[in-house]
């Protein structure tokens, strides 16, 4: 799933290419019965609603709240994008596939130069926006979890989607003394299980957790209360400092994240334990090997030899 680091690289290049331009139309196959009457454009009542709300508004502006898209437009309404396991939104010049192509490959728009967005993971498209320079927004989904909805801008923090959040572990205010707190919410908790929490601190999920416990020598099922204070500082470090790194690499592309023009992120070149089983720690010295274990129903992986359990 999309962490902290490729949704910001996606609110970067929305931000980058399509803020300026209004949305001209809205188009989806994502409608699932499971989700009628349901807040969700997979009901189509409520996709008829989503489309009064956005065409012909044009996009002002985008931020990432966790692991949500907000995209800004100027009628007071901001569109909430959650990419789930395997969305990406992608931009550029698309087609509707002709019936042919549609029966031979099933999908339904097409890029229409080659290039990154041809990509095989690129083809799911469930939803398409079409914006005034003719280019499209669109998401390519192949498990088709993602979530989208529209929310008045000023009624955002409140949304049930967005107000539990807990801190932005990015942002400058966000300091060791807030970390000791938000964590102390969940003293019993497993430390891995604890970081991925959205309430506690916003954007961390499985990838980014694994790497940043690997960093601040700590093992996974180690008990929040029991950590001693010199390692939640190194903790604290370390998310700051793989965070960034997984943005200063485009994000990761294990799974199926692509940037707004289909190209990989090269995070997952980089990973000291995730997938990395079986192999020997990369750590200076450390004569241990990296396992993986089962964390409710998802895996962990860490050294079994520096990283302590607390
Ligand atoms: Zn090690």
């Amino acid at each position: 799933m999309p962490e902290l680091p490729e949704v910001t690289t996606t609110v970067n290049g929305i931000k980058k290419e399509v803020v300026g331009l209004s949305i001209t139309d809205v188009w989806t196959d994502y409608f699932s019965p499971l989700y009628t009457d349901k807040e969700h454009i997979k009901d189509k009542n409520y996709f008829s609603y989503f489309k009064k709300q956005i065409i012909g508004a044009k996009i002002v502006d985008a931020e990432r709240r966790a692991k949500n898209i907000l995209i800004h437009l100027d009628n007071n309404k901001t569109i909430l994008i959650h990419m789930k396991m395997t969305g990406h939104i992608m931009y550029g010049p698309y087609r509707r596939s002709t019936p042919k192509e549609k029966r031979e490959t099933k999908e339904t728009w097409l890029p229409v130069l080659d290039g990154s967005l041809k990509d095989p993971f690129n083809r799911f498209i469930h939803l398409v926006f079409t914006l005034s320079n003719n280019k499209h927004l669109v998401m390519s989904d192949v498990r088709k979890f993602g979530k989208v909805i529209v929310i008045e801008t000023g009624a955002l923090h409140s949304h049930k989607d967005l107000h539990h959040l807990g801190p932005e572990p990015l942002e400058t205010s966000f300091g060791f003394k807030d970390f000791k707190e938000v964590l102390l919410k969940k003293p019993n908790g497993k430390i891995k299980q604890v970081l991925m929490d959205q309430s506690v601190i916003a954007g961390i999920g499985n990838i980014y957790s694994d790497e940043i416990l690997y960093e601040a020598d700590v093992h996974p099922l180690s008990t929040v209360s029991k950590i001693r204070d010199k390692n939640l500082k190194k903790m604290f470090d370390s998310i700051k400092n793989v965070l960034s790194k997984g943005i200063d690499f485009g994000g990761d592309s294990t799974s199926d994240y692509r940037n707004i023009y289909g190209e990989s992120g090269t995070f997952h070149h980089h990973h000291k334990v995730y997938r990395e089983t079986g192999k020997p720690c990369p750590k200076k010295g450390c004569p241990g090997t990296i396992k993986r274990i089962s964390l409710g129903g998802r895996g962990a992986h860490f050294c079994d030899t520096h990283q302590i359990l607390y």
